[in-house]
């Protein structure tokens, strides 16, 4: 059984009432897509367009000249067509000339007139949910009177904010949204594309359907807080006489938990600098998943486990992390790095020993085989592998103890040397015959570490992430107060020369330690924290 919104679209296909799906993803380019973004174009262009055969129009909502730029547009474009989305391109202003036309017709219906009514009387007059609003004294205004003063807006005889075109609908109406909505205002504003072309710009509410009835829209998605848009929506539809009547459906839209999805907000933790930009990895923005390391195939992923829904709900970051965690397990090549190193010397081998040992690329990949990787009588290895003196149950170097290096042999730590009361070097002897894969020796290790030869290793910035904000502790609401100071922690690593190679963006596992993906925008080595090892959300 399909969702909701695709029961629709059967129902409609079999009745005949549409024969083509025509749906829009319509973004306002006043900021970059988030994860929320991904929802909706998962919604009508995989689920809606492409499962029915139909088109998905990504429909730039361009109406608000003041917050809108030509950045925004380039940057959303590039990553609805990561997502994959496929489909022609329009713009709400190449509508402003019909929107203009159709506001001319409502005002000669005696639909719409000119008031000089201001944001606090409109507040005031518009009246409550319980009581009525109160009439404005132009709303019986002649309807010469209206279509000379809408002129006047037009050709920038009216200062902003002076005059208003309201639709005359019913101040007494249940439905605060129909007590005559101001549907056009004045605005001496340059619009990025339109120029000076225009000082009068529509208003959301009646603007939109004009762009759906426009584009020959047959489902109109979009999220909860519209659901009181709609009888507004349809009485635009109607009384601008269109004849093929786009319909308006509402869906919860995508909130989780600990992010940030609101595009104001998102702008202003860029602004005041409390991220490095738009695509900074930990940015819940499409860019900054990507720069991240996620793939559209594991947003999508996401959007299908969390399906569509009527109500609002919450869902865990966990949810999201795990569709890439899936993801990557089954397709990433392991790689060895060490974040936080020092040295581990094999005292029975030569100072210059070298060999070439087997690395397991993928074991969940059968096809995947394996790679060299050089083994000498230096190696670096995590600081956390070794303790001096050991908590119980310790699995790692500890002196006395047996250890697996990964892919190579058995050590057995012998001591370690200090440096001004530091940790500077681990001592281990090498057990004879004990080589991964065949090991005769008949010692057994207790733990397995992994390890970078010094010789060759490579050093690179490795960076870990932890959520932009901290748990929501009851008191501050406000995100600049809950912001997480060790949302970043970058190391100094040594990696193999293997990952050197990287391409930017490209993805492995590092073992034990988590998915890292290449950043892509920096000169030097660095790998970005994807997500770690651990799946805290499908253990539950
Ligand atoms: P924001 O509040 O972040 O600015 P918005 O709804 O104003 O979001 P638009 O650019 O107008 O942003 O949104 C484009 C489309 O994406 C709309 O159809 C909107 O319903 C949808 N959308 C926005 N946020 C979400 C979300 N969190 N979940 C699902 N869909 C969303
Ligand atoms: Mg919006």
């Amino acid at each position: 059984m399909g969702n909701f919104i695709e029961e629709i679209i059967e129902k409609d296909l079999a009745s005949g009432r549409v024969d083509k799906v025509v749906t829009r993803f319509p973004p306002e380019p006043n900021g970059c897509l988030h994860i929320g973004h991904a929802k909706s174009i998962c919604l009508n262009y995989y689920g809606t367009a492409v499962k029915y055969g139909g088109v998905c129009n990504l429909r730039f909502d361009d109406t608000n000249p003041i917050k809108e730029n030509e950045n925004f547009v380039r940057s959303i474009i590039e990553d609805v067509k990561w997502m994959g989305w496929h489909g022609n391109i329009y713009y709400a202003s190449d509508y402003f000339q019909l929107m203009y036309e159709c506001a001319v017709k409502l005002i000669k219906k005696g639909k719409a007139y000119v008031d000089d009514i201001t944001p606090e009387p409109m507040k005031e007059m518009r009246g409550t949910l319980t009581e009525p609003g109160v009439e404005s004294k132009h709303r019986d205004r002649p309807i010469e009177e209206s279509l000379a003063l809408f002129e006047d807006m037009k050709n920038g005889k009216i200062a902003d904010g002076a005059l208003v075109l309201r639709a005359r609908i019913d101040m007494k109406s249940p439905n605060i949204n129909m007590r005559d909505p101001i549907i056009y205002r004045v605005l001496k504003a340059t619009h990025h594309r339109t120029g000076d072309k225009w000082c009068i710009y529509p208003m959301y509410d009646f603007a939109h359907p004009i762009e759906d009835a426009a584009e020959g829209i047959t489902h109109s998605i979009c999220t909860l807080e519209f659901e009181d848009h709609r009888p507004l929506y349809d009485w635009v539809i109607d009384e601008c006489e269109f004849e093929k009547k786009p319909h308006q459906y509402e869906f919860a839209r995508l909130n989780i938990e600990r992010t940030i999805m609101s595009k104001r907000y998102l702008k202003k933790l860029v602004d005041e600098g409390f991220v490095d930009g738009w695509d900074d990895p930990r940015m819940p923005t499409i860019a900054g998943l990507r720069r991240r390391g996620y793939t559209p195939s594991a947003l999508r992923e996401f959007c299908e486990r969390i399906g569509v829904a009527k109500a609002n709900s919450e869902v865990e970051v966990g949810q999201l992390e795990s569709c890439i965690r899936d993801e990557l397990n089954a397709k990433a090549p392991r790689a060895m790095a060490v974040l936080d190193p020092i040295e581990l010397k094999i005292t029975n081998l030569p100072d210059d020993f070298e060999e070439e040992v087997d690395f397991e690329i993928n074991p969940n990949d059968e096809n995947a085989g394996v790679r060299k990787v050089k083994f000498g009588s230096l190696l670096y290895i995590e600081r956390a592998d070794f303790e001096a003196v050991p908590p119980p149950k310790y699995k790692r170097l500890t002196p006395g103890a047996y250890v697996r290096l990964k892919g190579a042999y058995i050590v057995r730590c012998d001591g370690f040397e200090e440096e001004n009361g530091c940790l500077k070097r681990v001592l281990c002897s090498l057990v004879e015959g004990s080589k991964s894969g065949a090991d005769n020796s008949g010692v057994k290790a207790k733990g397995v570490i992994h390890w970078v030869n010094a010789a060759d290793a490579v050093p690179a910035k490795a960076r870990l992430y932890d959520y932009l904000l901290l748990p929501y502790d009851g008191v501050h609401e406000d995100f600049s107060e809950r912001m997480n100071p060790n949302s970043l922690i970058e190391k100094n690593a040594y990696v193999e020369p293997y990952l050197a190679q990287a391409k930017p963006l490209e993805s492995f596992q590092f073992m034990r330690q988590g998915y890292f993906c290449r950043d892509n925008k920096s000169e030097e080595l660095v790998f970005n924290q994807v997500v770690g090892l651990k799946d805290t959300y499908n253990k539950k």
